[in-house]
This record gives C-alpha cells, sequence and structure tokens, in this order.
C-alpha cells in the first residue's frame, strides 16, 4: 500500500465445508459483498477432520470445485490454510493468524444464521468477536436469538450500520436478509449418488468439474 493509497475495505471470510458449493453459499457471499461494499470475500474451505469421514469429497476436492466456483467474480477469492493443516483446525486459530496479517484491516466472518445459533459451541467463541465482525445472513425459519449468551451477545455488540463494520476493525454483530435459495449440499450430494443433474443448482464451471474429479456419484 502506499501512502496515497486509501486503507483497503473489509475482508470477509466464508467458511464451510462446501461439500459441495453451490449457488446458495454464492449468492448469499455475492449479496453480502455489494450490500456492505466489502473489498474481498475469501473462501475458506475446512481441511479432512482428521479420525472422522465427515465428508463425502476430500479437501483436495472440495478445494478445487471451490476454486472453479469464484474464478470469475471479482472480489471473491480461495484461502486453502486450512486445507494445508494437518491436525484439528479451529476457526478462532484460522482467524487470529488472519487478525495477524491484515492489522488494523475490518474482518467480517459471514455466517449463515443456523451456523451462527451454534456458535456458543465453537472452540474459545468469546475470543471471535475481538478478532473479527460476526454478519448473520437469515435463512428462513430462523429467528435472531434474543436470549441466553448470544442474545446478550447481540444486544452488547449488535449494529444495524454497515458504517461500523469499516470503521472498526472487530466486534460487532450485523445482521442482513439475502435471497433465500433453499439449496443444500446434503440435498446436492444425494441428488448426484442418484444419477440427477445439478444444473441450475451449482455453477456451471462446478457442473463440468464434477464428473472428471468423480465425488458424490456411487461407485459402480
Ligand atoms: P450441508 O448440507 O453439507 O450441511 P451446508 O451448505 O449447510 O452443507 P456448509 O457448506 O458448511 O454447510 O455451509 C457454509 C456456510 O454457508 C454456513 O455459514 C451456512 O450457514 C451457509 N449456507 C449453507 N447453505 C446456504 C444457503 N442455501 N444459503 C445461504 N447460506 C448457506
Amino acid at each position: 500500500m502506499t501512502a496515497t493509497s486509501p486503507p483497503p475495505g473489509p475482508l470477509a471470510l466464508f467458511g464451510g465445508t462446501f461439500d459441495p458449493i453451490h449457488l446458495g453459499h454464492l449468492r448469499t457471499a455475492f449479496e453480502l459483498m455489494q450490500a456492505l461494499k466489502l473489498s474481498e470475500v475469501r473462501f475458506l474451505p475446512t481441511g479432512n477432520p482428521p479420525h472422522r469421514q465427515g465428508t463425502l469429497a476430500d479437501a483436495e476436492q472440495r478445494l478445487a470445485l471451490v476454486r472453479a466456483a469464484v474464478a470469475d467474480q471479482p472480489g471473491f477469492t480461495v484461502d486453502d490454510r486450512e486445507v494445508r493443516r494437518t491436525g484439528l483446525s479451529y476457526s478462532v486459530d484460522t482467524l487470529s493468524e488472519l487478525r495477524a496479517e491484515n492489522p488494523g484491516r475490518p474482518i467480517c466472518l459471514l455466517l449463515g444464521m443456523d451456523a451462527f445459533l451454534g456458535l456458543p459451541s465453537w472452540h474459545r467463541w468469546q475470543e471471535i468477536l475481538q478478532l473479527a465482525h460476526v454478519v448473520v445472513a437469515h435463512r428462513p425459519g430462523w429467528k435472531a436469538p434474543t436470549q441466553g449468551p448470544l442474545g446478550e451477545a447481540m444486544i452488547d455488540r449488535g449494529t444495524g450500520s454497515i458504517r461500523d463494520l469499516h470503521a472498526q476493525p472487530a466486534g460487532r454483530i450485523f445482521v442482513h436478509a439475502v435471497t433465500q435459495l433453499e439449496i443444500s449440499s446434503t440435498e446436492l450430494r444425494q441428488l448426484i449418488a442418484g444419477g440427477g443433474d445439478p444444473r441450475y443448482l451449482v455453477p456451471d464451471s462446478v457442473r463440468s468439474l464434477l464428473p472428471q474429479l468423480g465425488c458424490y456419484a456411487r461407485r459402480q
């Protein structure tokens, strides 16, 4: 950065298993990027959970699908650090690394409401709010919590101001409605295993890569 260039806008992180990535993920990230004036949305596929067959495609395959999905969208990037890491990876550790790499820059962690409601079960979740803002995308049927630790966090940290997300590096919670596309990775895996075509549920770049990678199709 030169002395005259403006400070970079918020870096947004969108983590997930992405098994596989679909248009629900992409549309949510795109609408949040536009509405919140985010300068970058970085997709962070999770690594393979050790000692557990947690996903049907391995981390390299899921990473390849995410790369193909975001390739044509300026501002969308991919971070493979969790895929490269061996052993358990916690979001708080990834966020600590990114905070150290981006001192002073606003960081927004993008979560669906279902993921947000599970936040108190995350390792050292309170620290996450010291490292980043949390931006919650509405999904149908989910209500913002008003009680318990998340209800309290909403009272202390909730904001309706996009300016707060740009002015402060971390610490606010912002809830934003996005177009609801009820696509789920679980249903996509079932569809493909049953010989179905995921057209119009995933980007064409992902659809054409799936047969090459051979993931999700039932072995003959
Ligand atoms: P699965 O069906 O395998 O549980 P998932 O799509 O719910 O998959 P992830 O890939 O881990 O799970 O989701 C990553 C993030 O995307 C989470 O924050 C989740 O809330 C959000 N998300 C998942 N599906 C949608 C959707 N259709 N629209 C908007 N956000 C979504």
